[in-house]
């Protein structure tokens, strides 16, 4: 929670969740959408109460979203934290480098190798090389580097510095399931994307005054619900958008459409993520086992006719023409399966492939120190045991500002 708090500068200050003084700006959607409002009020009239802040005190119930913007502007990390170092001696950014590998002398991490106009470099480290390439690139390197599970690591001719045989195994991530409507108003993203004059509209406010939809995420509505009353805690979170595609990325839909995807909060399904090759340039292989475990299905399922009941409420409902997917065909909880597992698509949420612990498994210790080896952390979303109930951008700049700390105070008792 310390982290948390001094990595945020909330626009509405602090309080005891939250930070006012952090390099990461968070704002409020500033004009919601009326679709958004919508989606709210529907899920309060279908019995879930309204949270005005999902990061606070409970993070049941349905409401808006905060989004890491500042004034209309993306608040990345890059601008929030990498920017202002710039000015910094000790700061060097190579760009359009691939790391390829861990140099080591003996179990001692001395430095890294990158490819970079087409040339092989090396990097050597005075003090530790801190891996932070995320959950799918932070494994593979390991694996690359020679460590990771022995006889796996033989059989693709790459020498054995270090047997850890957790290195790309209990990835975990969030599935979600789009559910979308056509709209009886012109009134979604869609529309206006279809306009030249509302796109123009939408590009002059975001120039000209930093509002409008383009300052804004897709995902403005939300919930955290529970999909059983004997569930302990909230197990599916909904996002809501005033637009919808076939895939996230996809063009536009040519109708006016809206889109709620249900998210199981903790899957039980376990993946890996191994290199195919000892070239750093052919991309490992992502096996997700998406809804593998039986508890996995249920709850997909069950938010699924969550999100059904929301949208039959009677604030939504005058907004709803027909559900255009999965469609009013799909109605057995078979066929609800049968639609995730032929539509979901991942959040972007792929976390626990190096993860900390003490356990056979582990591959970092509690202060993401490589287990067994020496001047080697790893430190990003792969290093979550379990993936956290929510979207992960939070957790990986919580996760690195404490990482900062153990690092300094390492340093410090040497
Ligand atoms: C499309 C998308 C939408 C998302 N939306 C949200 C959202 O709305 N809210 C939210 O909370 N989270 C969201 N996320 C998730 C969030 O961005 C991630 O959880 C978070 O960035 C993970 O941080 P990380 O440090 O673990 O990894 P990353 O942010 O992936 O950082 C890893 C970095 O390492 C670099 N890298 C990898 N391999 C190498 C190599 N070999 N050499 C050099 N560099 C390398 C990568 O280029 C990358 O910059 C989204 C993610 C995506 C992709």
């Amino acid at each position: 929670m310390p982290y948390f708090i001094k990595s945020e500068r909330n626009q509405r200050g602090a309080d005891e969740f939250h930070g006012a003084n952090g390099e990461l700006g968070v704002s409020d959607v500033g004009e919601p959408h009326e679709l958004a409002e919508a989606f709210i009020t529907a899920a309060e009239q279908a019995g879930i109460p309204r949270n005005y802040d999902f990061n606070g005190q409970t993070q049941e119930g349905a409401g808006y979203y905060q989004l890491t913007t500042w004034r209309g502007r993306r608040s990345s990390t890059a601008v929030g934290y990498l920017r202002p170092a710039y000015k910094r001696p000790n700061l060097r950014v190579e760009t359009n480098a691939l790391a390829t590998g861990i140099l080591f002398d003996g179990k001692r991490a001395t430095g890294i190798t990158y490819h970079q106009y087409g040339r092989e470099q090396e990097v050597h480290a005075h003090g530790e090389v801190v891996l932070c390439a995320g959950a799918i690139q932070s494994p593979q390197l390991l694996q690359l580097s020679g460590i990771g599970e022995a006889q796996f690591l033989k059989g693709h001719d790459i020498s054995v510095l270090h047997h850890l045989p957790g290195v790309g195994q209990n990835l975990q991530d969030h599935l979600q399931i789009r559910v979308i409507h056509r709209c009886t108003r012109p009134i979604t993203t869609n529309d206006d994307m279809r306009s030249i004059f509302r796109k123009c509209n939408m590009g002059l406010k975001c120039a000209l005054f930093r509002s409008g939809p383009l300052s804004i995420g897709i995902n403005q509505a939300g919930a955290f619900v529970h999909t059983h009353p004997d569930v302990a805690t909230r197990d599916i979170q909904f996002h809501f958008a005033a637009l919808s595609a076939d895939m996230p990325g996809a063009p536009l839909h040519d109708f006016s459409g809206f889109t709620s995807s249900v998210c199981q909060l903790r899957p039980e399904s376990r993946g890996t993520v191994m290199i195919k090759s000892r070239d750093p340039f052919d991309a490992p292989a992502m096996q997700p086992n998406y809804l593998s475990a039986e508890i996995d299905r249920e709850t997909v399922v069950a938010g699924l006719k969550v999100g059904r009941k929301i949208a039959a409420s009677p604030a939504l409902q005058s907004y709803v023409i027909d559900e255009y997917m999965p469609g009013n065909d799909t109605q057995s909880d078979d066929a609800l399966l049968e639609f995730s597992r032929n539509t979901g698509v991942t959040i972007f949420h792929p976390s626990g492939t190096c993860k900390m612990g003490s356990d056979p498994a582990a591959v970092v210790d509690d202060r993401l120190r490589v287990n067994g080896l020496c001047s080697l952390r790893v430190v990003d979303c792969s290093i979550m045991p379990i993936l956290v109930s929510g979207n992960t951008h939070a957790p990986a700049v919580m996760i690195a500002e404490k990482a900062a700390d153990m690092i300094l105070q390492d340093v410090r008792a040497h």
